[in-house]
């Protein structure tokens, strides 16, 4: 079913992974095969563009990479040795075909295709203004914005139109696009969203995280700067700079949850930043028990952590079936809950009789908490010690990070000690805001000029956010009621 509402857009929920590859014999192949790679950044849907140097050809669809990608008539059917990818994930009900990635427009300056990881925080706003002056638009996802601010920019060339646009964009995005000349990446001025740049012989690839370098053999080159943007053709590969100089601030749940562990996500590792949070949470909040065990798999590496830095046994007291999906990343809240119970299993054997410390990076509605506690005591556990790897999420992010409303977020209704009794814990902690930065190599967090953002722990949101200002929410209904009446 389409939408009849214009702002329906369900660009709050979305999680993304973006890919793309210059010059590479059968670039589809390698697309699809970083796309994999970045699989756990989107589950929904995934697209594929590639130039054969004549036309564009595009394949999207709902579901996984895998069972859409690896059919050799699809892959055959991408002619061309440039190509780019995303993966996507959002929950509303608008979850058509149309809002699958890459989108694809033809401007005045020849095919434009756009995939985009992030989300605009004034694109409704943007799109009202737009649709006054008579843009049409396809779908209901924020990235569109972008197509029409390069269609009607009045400047001349292709970059110049898009560096307009970008500049009146506010919010998270990296991007990638494709027009006949090239390939376009670019990062925001605060680089929130992570991307990387590789090489896979004399090829170019971009890509959200070194995972899909790693996948496709390719080698590191480097991370795309916080505001800067490269474009690679015929020509070469030139870096512009657009952008006023900021301190940047990429994403800190980048490095608790959503990049692979096996990522290194601005000159990190996420393994190791995960397992140092660990031991600050041992340092922090230490518990007399048995066995330290994770819920996996996002709370493995921090339970190592905590282990070798208490000392007490690292055990796997819970066993994940890999057959499911993240219990996240399902629709509906009946659903959700039965995906804890089909994801998560305890391991008897192991914890009857004894006390645990039960390690997971992050609480967000509690869901899951709930019922793995529930878990642990059903099997036997007569002390379960909750510890969590990051500090308790308050607030909603706005850029691009799956996060219900704030109503919906746990810690932003309840203090950790109600949490506690709510998921039936013996005790809960989170790690504080300054171990999460001791974790990242800092003395703490730099309160007058932090190096991330952290606006789901902290509320401190980096960027202006036009749409979700209360003024501007009724004028978008005020619109509505016209094309209602009209
Ligand atoms: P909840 O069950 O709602 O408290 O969510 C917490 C669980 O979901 C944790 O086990 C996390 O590993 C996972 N999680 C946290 N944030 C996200 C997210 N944005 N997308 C998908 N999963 C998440």
């Amino acid at each position: 079913m389409l939408t009849t509402n214009p702002f329906d857009d369900d660009h709050l929920r979305e999680e993304c992974g973006i890919f793309g590859v210059y010059d590479v014999e059968s670039a589809a192949a390698i697309v699809a095969l970083g796309l994999h790679a970045l699989q756990h950044r989107g589950q929904e849907a995934a697209g594929v563009t590639t130039w054969d140097g004549h036309l564009f050809h595009t394949h999207r669809a709902m579901g996984h990479v895998a069972g859409n990608f690896d059919r050799d008539d699809v892959i055959r059917s991408l002619s061309g040795r440039v190509g780019m990818g995303h993966v996507r994930y959002s929950t509303t009900g608008e979850t058509a075909i149309r809002n699958v990635q890459p989108l694809f427009a033809e401007l005045a300056s020849g095919g434009f295709a756009v995939a985009h990881n992030g989300n605009i925080s004034n694109a409704m706003t943007l799109k009202r203004e737009l649709i006054r002056r008579g843009s049409i638009f396809q779908s209901t996802s924020d990235t569109e914005t972008i197509i029409h601010l390069v269609a009607t920019s009045s400047y001349r060339t292709l970059i110049d139109r898009f560096i307009d646009a970008l500049r009146r964009i506010e919010g998270a995005y990296s991007l990638i696009c494709m027009t006949p000349e090239g390939m376009i990446a670019c990062r925001d001025p605060l680089g929130i969203r992570p991307l990387v740049m590789g090489k896979l012989g004399d090829a170019t690839i971009f890509a959200s995280e070194t995972v899909a370098l790693d996948v496709c053999g390719a080698e590191f080159v480097r991370h795309v700067e916080p505001g800067e943007l490269i474009t690679v053709s015929e020509s070469g590969i030139r870096s512009i700079h657009p952008f006023a100089p900021v301190r940047a601030r990429p994403c800190v749940f980048e490095q608790v949850y959503f990049s692979r562990p096996d990522s290194v996500v601005d000159g990190q590792s996420v393994y190791s930043v995960r397992k140092a949070i660990g031991a600050e949470l041992a340092r922090e909040n230490p518990a007399d028990a048995d066995y330290v065990i994770p819920v996996p798999d996002s709370g493995v590496p921090a339970a190592i952590g905590y282990a070798q830095e208490s000392g007490v046994p690292f055990e796997l007291g819970i066993i994940r079936s890999h057959y499911v999906g993240r219990t996240f990343i399902q629709p509906a809240d009946n659903i959700r809950h039965l995906g804890v119970k089909l994801k998560h299993n305890a391991n008897r054997a192991l914890l009857a009789g004894k006390r645990i410390v039960l390690i997971d990076d992050s609480i967000v509605r509690g869901t899951t908490s709930l019922k793995i506690v529930q878990m642990m005591r059903d099997a036997g556990a007569t002390e379960v010690h909750m510890r969590i790897a990051s500090p308790p999420t308050r607030h909603s992010c706005f850029y691009g990070v799956d996060t219900p409303e704030r109503a919906k977020l746990l810690a932003a209704r309840m203090t950790v000690e109600e949490m506690a009794a709510y998921i039936g814990a013996d005790s809960l902690a989170f790690v504080s805001v300054d171990g999460l930065y001791r974790a990242m190599g800092e003395p703490g967090r730099d309160a007058a000029s932090p190096s991330h953002c952290d606006a789901c722990f902290t509320g401190d949101y980096p960027t202006t956010l036009t749409d979700h200002d209360e003024a501007a929410v009724p004028d978008q209904f005020a619109l509505l009621d016209e094309r209602v009446m009209a």
